[in-house]
């Protein structure tokens, strides 16, 4: 039998050498072995390395060690009987031929020295020597203290891992704590911001509030507070209950639906299952409306019901107090009794009128549908914005008095101007002179007597007038200078007529008298013509010579002023918010808007807020006459006040009110009114038969006219013959009459005063006209004086109270009085005599004596409702607003009719 080697065969190897794997490396060989008869076998040979074994580990294989670390030497064979796998520390042993199991297991492991020895003897020693063991029991020992060491330091190292894990687990658990703090307190004010906007909507839609406690509500989620959040620090985080953080992420959701009112749905959080679960896409789901479809099982409920159209929950009825203008729009109507507009609009439709959402229905039928749906109404009129803000009446015990106001009238050239300033000037001490350049259209000076007294530098009556007619009456007194070189001129007659008109006193001061054809007396005649009859013509009207050239009898001037002011007993409270009157206003370019206004009652301080005409503003400064900075101006002081929003014109009345709110409210009011003004121009106040309406006065009424001439002859024959159509009850007043054109000067006239111009073969100039056109007075111009005359006779006429005459129609007896519910007490009644008429006066006569007064409610024959009764058929009656009646009472039916008069 002969062997072969044959490595090359690759067909039967038994180790694949390509796969990386752990066993030990074997040197494999195939032997062709060859038999008789030419038979031949290839026999594969292994040669399995064995590993030596350590001597500890034979001792203690139970033992394996610990640490896992790679083992510097291969892995033991498949073997059976293989030791456990040495530790590193051992010494590798090298290589050892194959052994029997059982010889393999007896053999300790080796040291370096035996292998040595042993290769070179080439026998396995039965027995140890010495050194040998003694070797052993070092290694061994040695292992063991290794060992020990091992353990100790896992030990230590198990404990160091120990603490430092428990350590960062604290850290962790704080961190956490905090963050769930943190969390809770964050999801806590959420849900307190949900509530109270929830809340808030609900009261906006008069729904009652929602229960107190939402944690009570089924699908609500408990308030967060409850959480144990202060507790939180060193809780682990495992004691969080998993499911709780998803829970408070649940949103609360308002659905609004029209005409319900705003629902709190808790949105459940949706879970995988539930999702796949939902039905097909649709817009509103797709754009997160998924609240729709995870309502509460009460969402449910209620949605239910309310298709079937039950209401569980009726809405409850807040009532209302409804602020109704003059005039409202069906929707602004209903969001002030927070209704529906349709529940409004269908109302109205079952009264029979159809209205659009936009639509203005007066105060009486907004009334109605307020009342009809259970609201209570306040009706304001659009000028009740402005009630109290001037005149309300100061309380006698803080009156002062106050100085009087004089504003300087007379013709042009007559010297006003002049006097004003020697006024003025006489006033201030020297030195002081340069320093009232500052002109503010009016001031204040000291009288002889130590009370001041304030100037108002008009341009003219024509301002004066004017500022009557917007409601000012701002002066007291009137001085009409009349210049003693040219005697009474046209405007000085116009100034009389306006003085006279506003009904203010007036004191002549004849100027220039240092001219040399002064004729003083000339003047004092001249007067007379138009009724001022002077002191020392024996007359009331006080009188005094001056030269404001000269600045002579100034100061008598300033007595006699006095004098009339005391006369006046002008008083005003100074305690209270102002009023006053603009005086003039222009935009200064670097201040704004500058009013001087002259304050009439109470006390205007810097801060105030104020309104003049259509304008409004905080009073930033107050500048008085002498040109210096104030806090604060007193009655009758005049005052530059800076601060207004736009500039107010002369004559607009000035009141401080209370708030910023107001003042806009107002001055809102005050623009809208201008504009309806302009708008329906012309149509107002001074047409002959409007006036009367407008002239209410007690005891004597008067026809107030300005009447303009050709000639004085015609003036005077007119002003005598409408003096004697005057009677005790209504008379002619001739404001102003003159010869010439109608000026603007009558036009303003007329206009304060309410009156009528009439031209008698005269014209009004242009301006004049624009005027009258713009304040809408009525100019009627006539050439036959009869003509005029019965035109002023009928509107004269118009105001003469009517005659009344009563007619009697019949008598009733009352038989029987039955208590109707709704209607109340109606007398079952007999038509004795005569008629009874519904809607006729009637009068209840019990015993011969008229206990009641007033009209019929209801006339009814059996069931109907009629007209009226004959003598001697039943009826029924009620009384508007009486229920006293009592069986045998006569009723006394009668008419009114009214009889005009006539002059
Ligand atoms: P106004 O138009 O009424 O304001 O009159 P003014 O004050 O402007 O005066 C007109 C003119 O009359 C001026 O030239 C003044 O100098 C003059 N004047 C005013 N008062 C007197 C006076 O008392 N004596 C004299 N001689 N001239 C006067
Ligand atoms: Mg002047």
């Amino acid at each position: 039998m002969s062997e072969t080697k044959n490595t090359g065969d690759t067909t039967l190897s038994v180790t694949p050498t390509k796969t990386l794997s752990l066993k030990r490396p074997v040197e494999a060989g195939i032997v062709r072995q060859s038999f008789s008869h030419g038979r031949s076998k290839a026999v594969v040979v292994e040669k399995v390395k064995r590993r030596a074994i350590a001597p500890g580990e034979a001792h203690a294989p139970a033992a394996p060690a610990p640490a896992p670390a790679a083992p510097a030497v291969p892995p033991p064979a498949a073997a059976a009987a293989a030791p456990a796998p040495a530790p590193k520390q051992v010494a590798p042993a090298a290589a050892a031929r194959p052994q029997p199991a059982a010889k393999q297991s007896q053999a300790p492991a080796r040291v370096e020295q035996s292998r040595q020895q042993r290769s070179s003897s080439g026998v396995v020693l039965r027995t140890l020597t010495e050194e040998e063991r003694e070797a052993r029991a070092r290694a061994l020992s040695e292992s063991r203290i290794r060992e020990d060491e091992d353990r100790k330091r896992a030990e230590i190292d198990a404990k160091a891992r120990a603490e430092r894990e428990a350590a960062e687990a604290i850290e962790r658990a704080a961190a956490e704590a905090r963050k769930r703090e943190e969390d809770a307190r964050r999801a806590q004010e959420s849900e307190a911001k949900r509530r109270s906007e929830t809340e808030a909507k609900r009261r906006l839609a008069g729904e009652p509030p929602a229960p107190p406690a939402p944690g009570s509500a089924p699908g609500v989620r408990r308030p967060i507070s409850s959480a144990p959040a202060t507790a939180a620090p060193l809780v682990p985080v495992a004691a969080r209950p998993a499911g709780a953080p998803a829970e408070e992420e649940a949103a609360t959701r308002i659905i609004r639906r029209p005409g319900v009112a705003p629902k709190v749905v808790v949105a459940r959080p949706v879970r995988g299952a539930e999702q796949k679960s939902r039905g097909r896409l649709t817009v509103s789901s797709a754009t997160g409306e998924e609240d729709e479809r995870t309502r509460s099982v009460a969402a449910f409920r209620r949605r239910t019901q309310r298709l079937k159209g039950h209401f569980d929950e009726p809405k409850e009825k807040l009532s209302r107090e409804v602020i109704l203008p003059e005039t409202i729009t069906v929707q602004e109507l209903a969001n002030r009794m927070s209704e529906r507009g349709v529940d409004v609009i269908k109302l109205l439709m079952k009264q029979g009128q159809m209205a659009k959402i936009t639509d203005v229905i007066d105060a009486d039928t907004a009334q109605l549908l307020a009342e009809e749906l259970g609201h209570t109404v306040k009706r304001v009129a659009e000028a009740d914005v402005e009630e109290g803000l001037f005149d309300t009446p100061d309380i006698d015990d803080h009156l002062v008095p106050r100085p009087p106001v004089v504003t300087i009238m007379g013709h042009v050239d007559h010297g006003k101007t002049s006097l004003l300033d020697a006024i003025r000037h006489a006033n201030v001490v020297s030195g002081e002179a340069g320093g009232i350049t500052q002109h503010i259209g009016a001031y204040q000076v000291v009288a002889p007597n130590g009370l001041p007294v304030t100037f108002i530098d008009t341009p003219g009556h024509a301002a004066f007038t004017a500022m009557r007619a917007r409601g000012a009456k701002v002066t007291d007194i009137v001085v009409l200078v009349v210049a003693a070189d040219d005697g009474v001129m046209p405007q000085t007659i116009e100034a009389i007529a306006h003085a006279r008109a506003a009904h203010v006193p007036m004191i002549v001061a004849i100027n220039k008298i240092d001219k040399p054809d002064a004729k003083p007396e000339r003047v004092r005649s001249e007067l007379l013509q138009y009724e001022v009859q002077v002191e020392s013509m024996g007359g009331e009207t006080l009188e005094v010579e001056v030269s404001a050239m000269q600045r002579t009898n100034l100061d008598k001037l300033l007595d006699l002023i006095a004098l009339q002011a005391e006369l006046l007993d002008l008083k005003a409270n100074p305690d209270r918010s102002a009023e006053g009157t603009v005086i003039e206003a222009s935009l200064d370019r670097g201040r704004g808007p500058v009013a001087t206004v002259l304050v009439q009652r109470g006390t205007l301080k810097v801060g105030d807020v104020i309104v003049g005409g259509s304008h409004w503003g905080h009073v930033r400064a107050l500048i008085d006459d002498k040109g210096a900075n104030c806090q604060s101006a007193g009655p009758s002081m005049p005052v530059e006040v800076l601060g207004f929003g736009g500039s107010p014109e002369a004559g607009d009345r000035v009141a401080v009110v209370e708030t910023e709110a107001r003042a806009r409210e107002i001055t809102e009011y005050r623009e809208r009114q201008r504009r309806d003004k302009a708008a329906a121009r012309g149509a107002a106040r001074g047409s002959l038969a409007d006036m009367m309406s407008q002239l209410k006065t007690a005891g004597r009424k008067e026809f107030p006219l300005v009447i303009k001439g050709d000639v004085q002859g015609s003036v005077e024959a007119i002003i005598a013959t409408l003096e004697k159509l005057n009677t005790e009850e209504v008379a002619a007043r001739v404001l102003h009459a003159g010869v010439g054109g109608i000026t603007e000067s009558d036009i303003t006239l007329a206009a304060a005063s309410h009156a009528a111009v009439l031209g008698f073969n005269v014209r009004a100039h242009k301006e004049a006209r624009a005027l009258a056109e713009q304040d809408g007075i009525e100019i009627r111009y006539y050439n036959i004086i009869y003509n005029l005359v019965d035109d002023v006779k009928a509107a004269m006429s118009g105001m003469l109270d009517p005659t009344l005459r009563e007619d009697m129609l019949g008598n009733a007896q009352i038989l029987e009085v039955f208590n109707i519910s709704k209607v109340g007490k109606v007398a079952g009644c007999r038509v004795t005599d005569g008629i009874v008429q519904r809607g006729a006066n009637v009068r209840l006569i019990r015993d011969n004596v008229v206990v009641h007064e007033g009209k019929l409610s209801t006339l009814k024959r059996f069931k109907d409702e009629v007209k009226e009764v004959v003598a001697g058929q039943e009826c029924g009656m009620a009384f508007e607003n009486y229920q006293d009646m009592r069986v045998g009472d006569v009723i006394e039916c009668y008419t009114v009719t009214e009889i005009k008069r006539s002059l």
